[in-house]
């Protein structure tokens, strides 16, 4: 695999970082527990990355653990599928939340005491409200909001009514248990929130057993103390929850004292991170599944050929800090790219063949010529190249009337073939439609490895493949999902969607020793790009995914001072 470097090659520092290191110093915090806190109604994608990589990251520089807890307090949307498949990524991306596994559905019962608590204590009741009715009553951020007329009901009642919303006695919407804070907060957060909604669904956990189920906000922090956690770190759109997540643990006996810290997320150009619009490109077909390599899912970076250490590398260079910003996708490019030229080994493709026939070469005749699998990497050796009478080479590569910085082959031109020798075309024989179909050509033995005795120089170096020998295969080229860095920016996503995102190739001939690569493990395709083996593929017809072409777009931004 490409994915040699370990999660602690980056010992990033952040202001988050910098909270912990205080906490420990002043006493406050003997073991750091942070969590990666994912709802399983979806999978994971880059956004997360950064967020598992800051949580599990600091509880690595600290000596303490993360814990892994799905955040299942919506059935209607959860899925076991979501749990297995965010398990696998974590677990892909290099970290491991060992027996700390959690569910805030195991928490369910604790919970539901803790809302009696406060009930009892007058510090949350029943309303009857629609939902609807509720938003009215809540105000503006320049109007206070107005009471409930069931703020006042007795803590019996609340308690009774409770008890029967749990046993499922009423239909959805009917009621809602509130927290009593202050409808006149300027933090509309604290004007009653939701704590718990009647919900008539099937869990993947709990099945039938529940028809009340908590919300974020109650949920969470309580799952936190219960933990123990010590730093609740998340993004920035909970800033405003934290008075309620404070004013929770502060009114209810958990037995730890959890602090919420918050960070900006992460936002890429020419990406769509919104879960809700990653669901529907998948159930509207807009993408093949959720790990089709144009996806930003882990799932789909995975199946790309990006290794996770690209991923780590990019998570602790994008920092993590408090403002909001777009990144340049082409960073993260550049992180791959950073990676794979120093570990991916060189191999050679041709994507659209064109036929050369060596006339001077002998007929049946064949040799193995000696390859370089990786110039960066003299431990990654040598290997042996098939070369006979009857080559591909790129049909990119040959002009008949080449223009003037056109340095290729071309009609009387000598190139160099890599790793074999030179090569000068004679002829170009075209079908009766005026297609070029295929170059006589003759070689000269005397510049075998690539070099001519004489010094004479030429000036390209092709990459070809043996025909006899070649392995015919498709080839997934892929572009940016959208066509615009800021999708959405000015219609909907959708529209922004690129219709050239994906262009398939058949018929690609290919360097026998590719077919050994396992799907997942990156080689770089001489002079084309990196491509991974998908998993569609097969021995006897392979299928490549392009993961990355080879010119790097994010020197060109930096100069321009992006
Ligand atoms: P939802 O709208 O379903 O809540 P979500 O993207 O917030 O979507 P969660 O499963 O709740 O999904 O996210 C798990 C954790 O990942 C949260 O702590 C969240 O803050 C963090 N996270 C989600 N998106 C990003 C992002 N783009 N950048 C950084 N962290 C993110
Ligand atoms: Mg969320």
């Amino acid at each position: 695999m490409n994915d040699t470097n370990t999660p602690e090659d980056v010992a990033p520092s952040d202001f988050i970082r910098d909270v912990v290191q205080g906490d420990i110093a002043a006493g406050r915090t003997e073991t750091v527990v942070t969590r990666f806190p994912p709802e399983p109604n979806g999978y994971l994608h880059i956004g997360h990355a950064k967020s598992i990589c800051l949580n599990f990251g600091i509880a690595a520089d600290f000596g303490g653990r993360c814990h892994l807890r799905f955040d299942d307090t919506n059935p209607a949307k959860e899925e076991q599928e979501y749990i297995d498949a965010i398990k696998e990524d974590v677990h892909w991306l290099g970290f491991d939340w060992g027996d700390n596994l959690y569910f805030a559905s195991d928490y369910f019962e604790q919970l539901y005491g803790w809302a009696e608590h406060l009930i009892s204590n007058g510090l949350a009741y029943v309303d009857d409200l629609s939902a609807e009715e509720i938003r009215e009553y809540r105000g503006t951020l320049t109007e206070p909001g107005k009471d409930s007329p069931y703020r006042g009901r007795s803590a019996e009642e609340s308690l009774d009514l409770f008890a029967r919303m749990r046993a499922g006695e009423f239909a959805e919407g009917s009621h809602v248990l509130r927290a009593k804070i202050d409808m006149a907060s300027g933090n509309i957060n604290l004007r009653d929130p939701v704590l718990y909604r009647i919900v008539h669904a099937s869990h993947p956990r709990t099945g039938d057993a529940w028809h009340i189920y908590p919300t974020y906000d109650f949920a969470h922090g309580q799952s936190d103390a219960i933990e123990g956690v010590t730093h609740s770190v998340c993004t920035l759109e909970f800033e405003d929850h934290r008075p309620l997540y404070d004013w929770l643990v502060e009114n209810l006996p958990t037995p730890s004292q959890p602090r919420q810290y918050e960070f900006s997320r992460l936002n890429l150009t020419y990406t769509v991170l919104s879960k809700r619009r990653l669901i529907q490109f998948v159930t509207e077909g807009h993408v093949n599944g959720w790990d089709d390599p144009r996806m930003p899912t882990i799932s789909g970076l995975r199946r790309r050929g990006i290794p996770a250490a690209a991923i780590r590398d990019f998570a602790g260079r994008i920092g993590v800090t408090k403002s909001d910003a777009v990144i340049e996708v082409a960073l993260l490019e550049h992180c791959v790219r950073e990676l794979l030229n120093k570990s991916a080994q060189r191999r050679m493709a041709v994507l659209k063949p064109l036929k050369v026939v060596i006339e001077n070469y002998p007929e049946g005749d064949s040799e193995e010529l000696e390859a370089v699998n990786n110039p960066e990497d003299a431990d990654a050796g040598k290997r042996m190249v098939p070369f006979s009478r009857e080559l591909y080479i790129e049909r990119d590569d040959f002009m008949e009337d080449p223009p003037k910085k056109f340095f290729r082959l071309a009609p009387g031109r000598e190139v160099r073939l890599r790793y074999a020798y030179f090569l000068t075309c004679q002829e170009a024989i075209k079908d009766e439609s005026g297609e070029i179909v295929e170059l006589r050509c003759t070689y000269d033995p005397e510049t075998k490895g690539g070099n001519a005795p004489d010094g004479r120089k030429v000036k390209a170096t092709l990459h070809w493949v043996s025909a006899a020998h070649a392995v015919s295969a498709e080839a997934r080229l892929y572009d940016h999902l959208f066509a615009r860095p800021d999708p959405g920016a000015e219609n909907d996503v959708l529209e922004d969607i690129n219709p050239a995102s994906l262009d398939i190739l058949s018929g690609c001939m290919l360097e026998p020793s590719l077919t050994d690569f396992p799907a997942g493990e990156t080689v770089q395709f001489e002079r084309l790009g990196y491509f991974c083996p998908d998993p569609d593929g097969t021995k006897d017809a392979p299928v490549f995914n392009r993961t990355l072409g080879l010119r790097d777009a994010w020197a060109k931004i930096q100069k321009k001072g992006g």
